[in-house]
Parts: structure tokens; sequence; C-alpha cells
């Protein structure tokens, strides 16, 4: 297992980690594979999704913004209830395939950390199974 971190610089961000973790399953020498990319946090997710526009990640998070709002009628009392339950949406991992040393994503697709307690700084997990067939 790899383990990596990403400083964000905002309470609310969608960082690519895509080449920190093609770096991680480098330094393992994975050929072929299953990783798993977990984020070890209640307040920051993972997800996969397109990176050629950065605005679709900016949208997301403005769409989470605006479906749970930073101040609500919340009972958990830290004062991050939101941040919690847009983790608990986004999820804490992402599985992908690995062949020939190489993530296997869509042409669009990117791994991003999602910040949503920030900014502070992240542990990425990746941990793999290697395959032979
Ligand atoms: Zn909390």
């Amino acid at each position: 297992m790899k383990v990596f971190q990403v400083k964000t610089s905002a309470r609310s961000a969608a960082v690519d980690i895509t080449d920190e973790v093609q770096r991680a399953i480098s330094d393992m020498k994975l050929s072929k594979g299953l990783c798993f990319v977990y984020v070890p946090h209640t307040t920051a997710g993972i997800t996969i999704n397109e990176g050629a526009d950065p605005h679709v990640m900016e949208d997301i998070l403005n769409t989470l913004d605006s479906l749970i709002p930073w101040r609500g009628n919340y009972k958990h009392t830290e004062g991050n209830a939101a941040a919690h339950i847009k983790t608990s949406l986004m999820g804490n991992g992402v599985h992908v395939f690995v062949e020939q040393g190489r993530l296997v994503l869509g042409t669009w697709q990117r791994i991003f950390l999602c910040e949503f307690d920030g900014p502070r700084t992240r542990k990425v997990h990746v941990h793999c199974v290697s395959m032979s067939s």
C-alpha cells in the first residue's frame, strides 16, 4: 500500500490526484490488477469524473453547496455537518483497473479528492491487488 498527502486550499475543493495515484502504482511495479484508492477521512471524499473541463467539478461542488448548505438545522455540534453529508454522498473510495502498468480510465476521466472542510492536509491510500488474467 502507498500513502500520499494532498494539501487543499479552500473549504470546498476538487483536487486532481490522478498523476499521484499513477505514480503510486508505478512505484509498486503493478502491471495488471485492481487498485482501491481510499481517503481515510470523514469530511473529504473521492470521485472519478471529467478532468478536461474544470467547470464540471466546479458545477458538482456548487450543486452540493446548494443542496447541502454549510449552515442548516443539523444536530452535529462540531459545525461541519454539511462536510460529513457531502462526504457520504461522494464516498470514501474508488476502484480502478490497471493494465500494462497504467490506470484504466476513460478519455475524460480523472480521479479527484473532494475536500469539504478545508483547507487541510489529507491522506490518500492506494492499495492494489495483482491479477494475472
Ligand atoms: Zn464533524
